[in-house]
């Protein structure tokens, strides 16, 4: 129950525990507070009769919060940002959880309430939310709200064709033996690791239960799958394998994320690439984006800028739609807004033209840029001058075209006129009064990143390093926004039995692999034209194979080859998210109820075909439908179908039942990481490091994901033993991999205020070096220094919704009970100047927390920083084959986005009712010169289809598209979704799928009935 419609809240008691989070949505990781106390009680308005209290002087962004400053009896518009937060009826629930008296998890069940507010202590949000965000209170669990009826709370195993609850015992006996059997029977030898079990599938979120990336889940998932299987075969998140989404800003050097709020809120050019961040990236672009473009940080860029002029701030905005972004930028300052809109698939060819235009006409700007990175180089950083050789000669192809010819071509591929490509440079390159390069600040996502990725991301990496944005002086940066939080730990993923090594075909791999030395420029050219040739003009424009595959094998389209034996889906609805959902969902299915037909033929046996007669059998009637084999017997059947008829055993681990549940042969309960189970993420704009603490129970018998895995481990041991092979490779991987959490349970049991998260996150992420060292494997903790080795999930606790800021230069624990932690704002910096941004953060022992910025000199943070430079030269080649062939017959893009309230699969959305009732149905965005062709109106239900599949939608008939191209929404809790449509085509070197570049056709049936359309606004966003 929430508080809706009774238009009051209560506000958190005097005594309310509280509890520091992050938002459990998107990339933003905005902080939360979080109170619990009983039901019933409740605070006033007034300082000290409340327990929400703010302790905070952060001279960064020149706040101080003080326990006297939350007066709810003061509260205005906007007041969050002064230690007032606004508490709507979305925030609070009443539900149940245990006392803890004696440590999480114990004691009597209590009726309690918990808020969940956004934290004005936290840098960035200061109390501020998006829509999605707000109504996280709401998401909790309770006996009487959606989200607790919705949840998955038993383990399940299908009977037949039912699923049936079970204990967590034979659930876990089962999926033990099955993996154990098909480790056994089709594993592969390797010398060094006895079998491998390369036939078992895992489809494993990166971040477990919640929308952001939580490195305690996912290094268990990791020592489960990458250690004891040993499988190559996995896929993470958004993408048909296990690899990284944006390897080509990595190659390039700085990595995917290299800068800071900090330089958003500095820069003087700000470009949003692909990323429509008013509506993914909310809070981010509210806060610093649209304060830093209307001017209310020129304070700010006065004390960084020294004798530099502040001038006003551009945005620069490229989408093939008109956004809420462009609109909600022009609302805040209409002329300095330029919005450029290329046809899909052609930002390469945009991003090129830019920079073409900038190398003519700004050289003297461009040439100061270069000297820092030569400069830098003459002390060792590697600035890679023939690659930016090449990139001048054979992307901007300046001895080849004049700039005339260029931008023709250019404005002819992309549908940008000339002009404002020429603006656009105009904006970017014009030096500032005095001379000052602009500080140029640059953010892409999905647009770039779903539409041939790494050339696509390549592109707009070279523009960056031309234009400074890689140059790390404040208010400078370039990188992703990112979808949601991240946090990846874990073992490195073994490679697939035919090859030594995991790695991405990028021209540097594949210099290595045919063995060309990079040392001349002829070098270079020799492999530009080997690499293009091989991976694209005869690889993957001709046979549609991604050449990435060889090295980190595409799960999905090897599932529905017939590949793989076993199945594991940990947080993800594949059925809804995966390129060409339907196929998968019909391979994957077909090939489940194979095991399931096989393990209870014996069942149907008895009933055959025959005549009709008179009088029915009733003896056909008494066969027992289901029956329960024990789960060894269930066990030997699975093992038994699987070697017969090329099925498939399918485990899906979850929060609520996905679509993947229909076919699903063991459904797991898992814990939501968002309050039921401690872990720790980033946000991915500064990669601000919180914990994600625990304040509720799991509802029924759901675990915590590391608790599921830890048990399947450790059955499989316990088998193996039985069967007298104590010492079985595998069998010892699992122990080695698990020992650790299994201590830290029986230390647990004997002692509850023993935290094993807390045990799991010092042994395997802050001393990840040695507990690797001693696994014998190599290992990833995201921005891992030797400071984390003092870190822990109490210390992480003491930073509260501020956090610390990766990589960490140091962590200092003083014998006054202080904390201090020190992070590099912008990875650049220490590379490239003699002096870096420190953030230095301070927890006293009164619970005050200190938020500073220093000059540090850059040797402290030289070995952290990012040591290289490199441009490589991107071509547009046309569209990927799979999507040249639609645009023969199929009339309109589809492009493939979130939607500002629906999240992810919208797997959480059914619990806000608000939100449902906003959007109760997937819809389409189409133009209404479109519109008007196809006979449309809003509130029409049309079905979007090509060869590969099709997916209902309901129309909004919309002027942010241009005519030709349509906008559907990428998943809805009701809906299939628009990976219905999209085809299989994946980038050949970063393996990504080209959501973006799909094309269908739409077909009228039918209309809402008028009393359903008068419930819903068709209405373009716009803003004052
Ligand atoms: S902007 Fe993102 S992180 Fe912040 S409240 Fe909204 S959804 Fe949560």
């Amino acid at each position: 129950m929430s508080f809706r419609y009774i238009g009051r809240v209560v506000i958190p008691s005097p005594n309310a525990e509280r509890y520091a989070t992050v938002c459990q949505f998107c990339n933003v990781g905005c902080g939360y507070d979080v109170y619990v106390w009983p039901a019933g009680e409740e605070g006033g308005l007034k300082p000290g009769e409340h327990g929400v209290v703010y302790r905070v002087k952060d001279t960064v962004y020149n706040r101080e919060l003080k326990p006297d400053s939350t007066d709810f009896s003061r509260i205005t518009v906007l007041s969050h940002s002064m230690g007032i937060p606004w508490i709507s009826e979305a925030m609070v629930v009443r539900t149940i959880r245990r006392d803890w008296s004696k440590g999480r998890g114990t004691g009597e069940w209590r009726e309690v309430y918990v808020a969940q507010i956004p934290s004005p202590e936290c840098p960035i949000n200061m109390g501020n939310h998006s829509i999605r965000g707000g109504t996280n209170g709401e998401r909790n669990w309770s006996p009487w709200n959606v989200a607790g009826a919705r949840r998955l709370k038993f383990p399940m195993v299908r009977f037949g064709g039912r699923l049936e609850v079970v204990t967590w015992d034979y659930a876990i006996d089962l999926v033990a033996r099955v993996v154990k059997g098909v480790i056994d029977r089709w594993g592969v030898e390797s010398q060094r690791w006895g079998k491998e079990g390369h036939a078992i599938f895992a489809h494993r979120m990166d971040h477990g239960g919640g929308g952001g990336g939580a490195m305690i889940e996912n290094v268990t998932a990791g020592l489960f799958f990458f250690y004891g299987v040993r499988t190559a075969f996995a896929r993470i998140h958004n993408r048909p394998f296990f690899g990284p989404e944006n390897p080509a800003i990595g190659d390039a050097g700085p990595g995917a994320m290299n800068n800071s709020l900090h330089d958003l809120r500095l820069a003087d050019v700000m470009v949003f690439w692909g990323a429509n961040s008013y509506v993914t990236g909310t809070v981010m672009f509210i806060e610093h984006a649209l304060s830093n473009l209307r001017g209310a940080t020129a304070d700010e860029k006065r004390r960084w800028f020294g004798g530099e002029p502040v001038v006003d701030t551009y945005m620069i905005i490229v989408d093939p739609r008109k956004t809420e972004t462009v609109e909600a930028a022009r609302a805040a300052a209409r002329d300095r807004v330029l919005h450029l809109a290329p046809e899909p698939g052609t930002d390469i060819v945009l991003a090129n033209a830019i920079a073409r235009v900038i190398y003519e006409r700004y050289r003297g700007t461009v040439d100061s840029i270069l000297q820092v990175y030569r400069q830098a180089a003459q002390r060792g950083f590697n600035w890679d001058e023939n690659a930016w050789r090449l990139y001048l000669e054979e992307a901007l192809e300046i001895n080849r075209k004049t700039l005339d010819q260029y931008l023709a071509e250019a404005e002819k591929v992309t549908g940008v006129p000339r002009r404002d490509i020429e603006r656009a440079a105009e904006i970017i390159g014009a030096p500032k009064p005095g001379g000052y390069p602009k500080r140029v600040w640059l953010m892409y996502e999905k647009g770039i990143i779903w539409n041939q990725n790494y050339r696509s991301i390549y592109s707009l990496v070279d523009l960056c390093i031309m234009t400074g944005a890689f140059r790390g002086i404040p208010g400078t940066g370039c990188q992703r926004q990112g979808g949601h939080q991240e946090g990846y730990a874990g073992p490195e993923p073994p490679p697939p039995p035919w090859v030594k090594e995991r790695l991405h075909p990028s021209p540097w791999n594949f210099a290595k692999l045919k063995g060309i030395e990079l040392k001349t420029y002829d070098d270079y050219r020799r492999l530009f034209n080997e690499w293009y040739r091989e991976v694209y003009t005869e690889g993957y424009y001709k046979t549609k194979w991604p050449m990435g595959d060889r090295y980190m094998p595409t799960t999905d389209f090897r599932l529905e080859g017939g590949e793989g034996r076993v199945l594991w889906v940990h947080d993800m609805d594949n059925y809804k998210l995966a390129p060409a959902a339907q196929r998968l969902k019909a391979a994957v299915s077909e090939r489940s109820w194979r095991v399931t037909r096989y393990v209870f033929a014996q069942d149907f046996a008895g009933i055959t075909a025959r005549d009709s007669a008179e009088q029915y059998d009733t003896r056909a009637l008494d066969i027992q439908v289901t029956t329960r084999p024990t789960s060894e017997e269930y066990a030997r059947l699975v093992l038994e179908a699987l070697e017969k008829t090329g099925g498939l055993f399918v485990v899906v681990q979850d929060i609520y039942p996905t679509f993947m549940v229909e076919d699903a042969h063991v459904v797991l309960p898992a814990a939501f990481n968002n309050g039921e189970t401690p872990d720790v993420r980033m946000s991915v704009h500064e990669r601000r490091f919180r914990i994600s603490d625990a304040w509720l129970d799991p509802p029924g018998e759901a675990k915590p994901d590391w608790w599921i895995y830890a048990m399947v481990a450790r059955r499989i041991v316990e088998l193996y033993e039985a069967e007298g092979r104590r010492d079985d490779p595998v069998a010892r991987r699992f122990r080695d991999a698990f020992k650790p959490i299994w201590d830290a349970m029986e230390r647990n049991a004997r002692d509850p205020s023993v935290e094993v998260e807390n045990e799991i996150f010092k042994v395997y992420i802050a001393n990840a070096d040695e507990t690797f060292s001693r696994l014998g494997v190599g290992w990833e903790v995201q921005y891992w220094t030797p400071a984390f080795k003092k870190l822990d999930l109490n210390i992480l606790r003491k930073f509260r919704t501020v956090g610390v800021i990766l990589p960490l230069t140091e962590l200092k624990i003083n014998p006054d009970g202080s904390v201090e932690a020190r992070g590099i704002v912008n990875l650049m910096e220490p590379a490239l100047n003699p002096q870096y941004r420190e953030e230095v953060v301070v927890a006293r022992p009164d619970g005050t927390i200190e938020r500073r910025i220093e000059l540090v000199s850059s040797e402290k943070a030289r070995g952290y920083a990012v040591n290289k430079l490199r441009a490589w030269p991107s071509l547009w080649l046309g569209h990927p084959l799979y999507v040249a062939e639609l645009m023969k017959d199929y009339k309109y893009w589809v492009l493939n986005g979130r939607y500002n309230e629906i999240w992810q699969t919208g797997y959480q959305d059914p619990n806000s009712e608000v939100l449902i009732r906003r959007w109760p149905y997937a819809f389409i965005q189409v133009n209404p010169e479109d519109a008007r062709r196809e006979g449309l109106e809003n509130g029409d239900i049309v079905v979007v289809y090509n060869p590969h599949g099709s997916v209902p939608a309901i129309v909004w008939v919309s002027e942010m598209v241009k005519p030709g191209v349509t906008f559907l929404i990428m998943a809805h809790p009701y809906s299939v979704g628009a990976n219905a449509v999209t085809t299989p085509s994946v980038e050949p070197v970063a393996q990504n799928p080209d959501y973006k570049l799909t094309r269908a056709n739409l077909r009228k049936i039918g209309s809402l009935r008028p009393e359903v359309k008068a419930t819903l606004t068709f209405k373009d966003i716009k803003f004052s």
